[in-house]
């Protein structure tokens, strides 16, 4: 398979490049030349097959013969080692959950698979030591912390805003040690972002160690985030309802894995962009104007995103037809306090506790099955409650059960190194 950079349809690169160098030179984002298409037969049998045999025979034209089949087998595997189940709200709603990964959010996929990917690539023995280098808000960091954990040949350095992410967020980043450096920075999201940029483009650094970043448009991340809409897809198939998937959108990544999928053959008939008060897309969809603006401050603070990277990826699927758009994807806004009666009410009616970015989403699907009675509704849940343990526990006034598998995280150390300047990352990249 070649990808192609949206900014230009005559650059081409393979699979291997477009992992390792995230954005084309020309700064486009990759795209696939070709969506490949699943038989009918592999939809019929889709409940004989395991999740590994689900992700391996959707990825393996997108990677072709560049990892040979039982090493991707191997990645799928690593990747998809816990459980993605739907779980039922009420006759018309079910929850895609998404939680179950190490740091409880659905990065822990896209992220997983690119750590893996790269991995095979840097044993292959071509590229030599990479140094990861990442900024984050809260949830990327963590998932990318514990996907490229122990990958041999591959150093990470996470920059994160000092008292700006959560408790359980500060220490999936800060625990775990090893290839893992938490630089912890004085200033807000925005300052980490403008310094790895900044540390991108400086040769000093660049010329003495090689670095990528693992932020959510590398086609690495990007791709295997389809895995999980087929397999929820297995688990509805039987019930023989016309398909409506509702995402809580952000940078618009994982809603465009499932409009790829989609692409492929999978029978979602509709989709819904869930979106907090930041509503780019909303706009789009309602007026046809795409116009990007700063981002506002939510409750669901992984959505806050006025300029979504991978809206073009959208277009791109649908030839820059906004009729052709509107008619597979729905938008909708909705604010924090909207939000926060969402999980109130859920919790009263059903016992079901939601997070706010999932909230969301189940708002996005309720309002789109008003008037589409005949449908079955799918949100997915992007982060389990407990990592928004504030809002949660203060909006249902009850305790959230804190998941085991994280129990022990709590009382591990945290181990930070303090930077203040664009001067101290670069002392740091060019020391080490
Ligand atoms: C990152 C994130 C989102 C947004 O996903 P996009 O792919 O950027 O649209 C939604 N919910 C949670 C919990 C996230 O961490």
């Amino acid at each position: 398979m070649k990808y192609f950079s949206l900014n230009n349809r005559s650059h081409y690169s393979n699979f291997e490049n477009a992992v390792v160098r995230g954005l084309a030179p020309d700064k486009g984002l990759y795209f696939p030349e070709e969506v490949v298409k699943l038989p009918n037969s592999f939809f019929h049998s889709l409940e004989k097959l395991d999740k590994t045999e689900v992700g391996f025979e959707v990825i393996k034209n997108y990677v072709g013969d560049e990892i040979p089949d039982a090493a991707l087998i191997d990645i799928v595997e690593q990747t998809l080692y816990f459980e993605f189940p739907v779980v039922r709200i009420n006759d018309h709603i079910g929850s895609l959950e998404l939680f179950h990964g190490p740091t409880l959010a659905f990065k822990d996929v896209g992220a997983r698979f690119m750590a893996e990917s790269l991995g095979y690539f840097i044993k292959k023995g071509n590229l030599g030591k990479i140094t990861v280098l990442v900024a984050t808000s809260g949830d990327t960091g963590g998932a990318v912390a514990h996907g490229f954990l122990d990958v041999d040949g591959i150093d990470v350095v996470i920059l994160y805003p000092k008292g700006k992410v959560s408790e359980i967020q500060e220490k999936q980043l800060t625990t775990l040690g090893k290839n893992i450096t938490a630089l912890e920075v004085d200033g807000v999201f925005d300052d980490c972002q403008q310094m790895v940029k900044q540390a991108f483009l400086d040769t000093e650094i660049t010329d003495h160690r090689r670095l990528t970043s693992a932020n959510s448009i590398n086609i690495a991340r990007w791709l295997p985030q389809m895995f999980y809409y087929f397999l929820a897809y297995k688990q509805l198939k039987e019930l023989n309802r016309k398909l409506v998937f509702s995402v809580p959108s952000g940078n618009f990544g994982n809603i465009c894995a499932g409009l790829l999928a989609r692409e492929m053959g999978l029978p979602i008939d509709h989709f819904v962009a869930a979106n907090n008060a930041n509503d780019t897309v909303t706009n789009y969809l309602d007026t046809e104007a795409y116009r990007p603006k700063p981002s506002v401050a939510t409750i669901s603070n992984a959505m806050d995103v006025g300029d979504p990277s991978n809206f073009v990826r959208i277009l791109q699927l649908f030839g820059h037809d906004h009729l052709m758009v509107k008619k597979v994807l729905s938008a909708y806004s909705f604010d924090d306090a909207s939000t926060k009666k969402a999980i109130k009410e859920v919790h009263n009616v059903t016992g079901y506790i939601l997070d706010p970015h999932g909230a969301v989403g189940y708002l996005g699907l309720k309002r789109f099955l008003e008037s589409h009675k005949d449908y079955h509704g799918t949100f997915l849940e992007t982060a389990h409650p407990v990592k928004f343990l504030d809002t949660v526990e203060e909006v249902i006034g009850d305790k959230v059960n804190i998941p085991d598998s994280i129990k022990g995280l709590m009382h591990k150390q945290k181990k930070s190194l303090q930077i203040r300047s664009y001067a101290d990352l670069k002392g740091y990249l060019l020391e080490k």
